[in-house]
């Protein structure tokens, strides 16, 4: 069996430190691949270290909500500059109403410039959203999207949502932090996603499983946990668990769906940036 996980933040300083030997463990938990989100323009220079070190390793950059404050005048042609040396996928972006003094017309500019980008490019959007729904929603309704699909990544939305968001092209990722006794409304929700649009996520560092499912515990960091990317095959086991089927056959749904959303051999036969699309550069 291999693993897929559909969204971490492997650059994270919390894991920085023990990267060999984080690696070292995925490896041994046979994890095939792994897509590592970027947040802002200050971790993309590492995401894009990262895939060149690893094989596992399928690059995002984009802009997260959370950071939407901290973007400098150049911000859409340093993401193209990264795009271009590796297309493979646009992320994490998305819509946050649910942290403190949020600029909802800022983050949804920079939102869908990121959207339209994808769009254009044909690459799999990762997509935050928290309690912006209904935006999310009309905004996908009415703009061009990937063709290729996009991930809600660590989906909370309604179940009620789920046919219509799939229309739209929708993967659903399913984070280990579901398995929390307090998470019984998110977890149900997933029995609603079809099988063909499934995906399973860690989000490590962040999004620990609770204790008795942790295979790998690292040290906490400010009094918080610290997710492990390897426990990916914990998180599967959890899922399998949940939708009652044999983690054999899950880890076959979930290669397929995986490989249909971000495989390099898609990317290939993707159009790719061109002068045009390309926002210009300053002298
Ligand atoms: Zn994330």
């Amino acid at each position: 069996m291999k693993f897929y996980d559909a969204h971490n933040h492997l650059q994270d300083d919390r894991l920085k430190p023990r990267l060999d030997e984080v690696m070292a463990a995925a490896q041994t938990e046979s994890i095939a691949r792994m897509v590592v989100n970027g947040a802002s323009e200050a971790d993309w220079p590492d995401v894009l270290a990262l895939a060149r070190r690893f094989p596992q390793v399928i690059p995002s950059f984009g802009y997260h909500p959370w950071y939407v404050k901290e973007r400098t005048a150049r911000w859409r042609e340093n993401l193209a500059v990264y795009l271009e040396q590796v297309p493979s996928a646009i992320g994490e972006i998305g819509l946050d109403r649910w942290i403190q003094d949020y600029d909802a017309a800022e983050q949804e500019e920079v939102f869908l410039w990121q959207l339209r980008l994808a769009a254009e490019w044909n690459l799999p959007a990762s997509i935050h959203c928290l309690r912006a729904w209904g935006k999310l929603l009309d905004i996908l309704r009415r703009e061009p999207r990937p063709a290729c699909g996009f991930l809600l990544h660590s989906y909370g939305g309604a179940p009620e949502l789920i046919p219509e968001l799939t229309r739209l092209g929708a993967y659903f990722s399913l984070p280990g932090y579901c398995a929390h006794e307090r998470k019984a409304r998110q977890r149900e929700t997933f029995r609603h996603v079809p099988a063909d649009r499934l995906l399973i996520e860690t989000d490590a560092p962040d999004q620990p499983l609770p204790a008795e499912r942790n295979r790998h515990p690292l040290p906490e960091a400010g009094g918080k946990p610290v997710n492990h990317p390897a426990n990916l095959r914990a998180v599967y086991d959890f899922a399998a668990e949940l939708l009652g089927q044999p983690v054999e056959k899950l880890a076959e749904q979930i290669e397929e769906n995986f490989l249909r959303l971000f495989s390099p051999e898609a990317r290939r036969t993707r159009p790719g940036p061109t002068a045009a699309r390309v926002p210009s550069r300053a002298p």
